[in-house]
């Protein structure tokens, strides 16, 4: 039986060209600064956000902790999006390892304002923890993409603060995609953001980091730390370039299928979805149907149990539109 797997974009399969960039790559001991597919995956990686380095690490997660780790110190504060990944579903990592509290923005939309940050500043106060960084995401973890206008006003408002802005831009070019921007135009906004190659590019692993060398530098010390130094890894790398030079320019197929898949389960009764935040590749609904997961398992047909009572349906390079249409059709059944 074919699977349809709509669990998420991290689901993608390496393709033939990356396999094939995989065996012939040539490697070298990466700590040492030896591979040259790892250099040349960080030179590009760099290029795209306009940084001066980067830097190859195994997870998004560990690129946003780096960075957390790198713009802070122990005891500070840092302003994050209350459904942010970092908040929400990196085990609260920051707190052990770059030892920093959560202030947590609340809004109904998950972006931060200028306005956010000077009311969410810790002024000077014998009793208040010291502000440390803001972090933000575009795309967001709610499917939707921010503006650049609301972008600027955050880093203005931060930059006036004197605080550093890092971006957790897992899915950058999604949002570029959907702003139909080049990826600079969205990370000018930020003074250190990651994107991961491990989701809708199709790489089997990975995120990079970028920034400035002085932090690129400092946040390759921490990686070490955490046991994040990897070898031979132009393996791994090679598989990122492709991702970067060629994946990347077939996103908006996947933004299609998101519309096409959305349109078709508003039509299914039962089923409550707001359209206007169709933006990616994702689609989120909620759907009255005890027992949807294990149903269309049977069909072959994988997707993750609701979480806070919405479905989250993704596409990505193994979803067609006739998978989508199998699925609307087991669905309406
Ligand atoms: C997936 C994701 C991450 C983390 O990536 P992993 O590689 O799964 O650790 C971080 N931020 C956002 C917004 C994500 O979607």
């Amino acid at each position: 039986m074919k699977l349809i797997d709509l669990r998420s974009d991290t689901v993608t399969q390496p393709t033939e060209e990356m396999r094939k960039a995989m065996a012939v790559a040539i490697v070298g001991d990466d700590v040492y600064e030896d591979d040259p597919t790892v250099k040349r995956l960080e030179d590009i990686s760099a290029n795209i956000t306009g940084f001066e380095a980067a830097l190859f690490v195994p997870s998004g997660t560990m690129a946003n902790q780096l960075a957390i780790m790198t713009h802070t110190k122990r005891g500070d504060e840092i302003i994050v999006g209350t459904n942010s990944h970092i908040v929400a579903h990196e085990v609260g990592g920051a707190a052990i390892l770059a030892g920093v509290s959560y202030r947590v923005v609340s809004n109904p939309d998950d972006t931060i304002s200028g306005d956010d940050i000077r009311a969410n500043f810790r002024e000077d106060d014998i009793h208040y923890p010291e502000t440390g960084l803001v972090c933000v995401e575009n795309a967001l973890s709610n499917g939707t993409v921010v503006p650049l206008e609301k972008m600027e006003d955050a880093y203005t408002a931060a930059k006036s603060l004197n605080l550093p802005v890092h971006l957790d831009g897992a899915r950058l070019f999604n949002a570029a995609t959907y702003l139909n921007v080049d990826p600079k135009d969205i990370t000018r906004y930020c003074d250190s953001a990651m994107f991961a190659l491990s989701k809708g590019l199709c790489a089997p692993v990975g995120s990079m980091l970028c920034g400035s060398a002085a932090f690129i530098k400092k946040a390759r010390k921490y990686r070490k730390l955490l046991g994040g130094g990897m070898r031979q890894v132009g393996i791994l790398a090679a598989s990122g370039i492709i991702g970067l030079e060629t994946m990347t320019k077939r996103l908006q197929a996947d933004h299609d299928n998101a519309m096409y898949l959305a349109k078709q389960l508003e039509k299914i009764p039962g089923t409550t979805l707001d359209i206007s935040r169709v933006h990616i590749n994702m689609v989120f609904f909620s759907l009255d149907r005890p027992g949807l997961t294990e149903e269309l398992l049977k069909k072959g047909i994988k997707i993750n149990p609701p979480e806070n009572c919405e479905y989250r349906f993704v596409t990505h390079n193994g979803v067609s539109r006739e998978d989508i249409d199998f699925v609307v059709q087991t669905i309406g059944m």
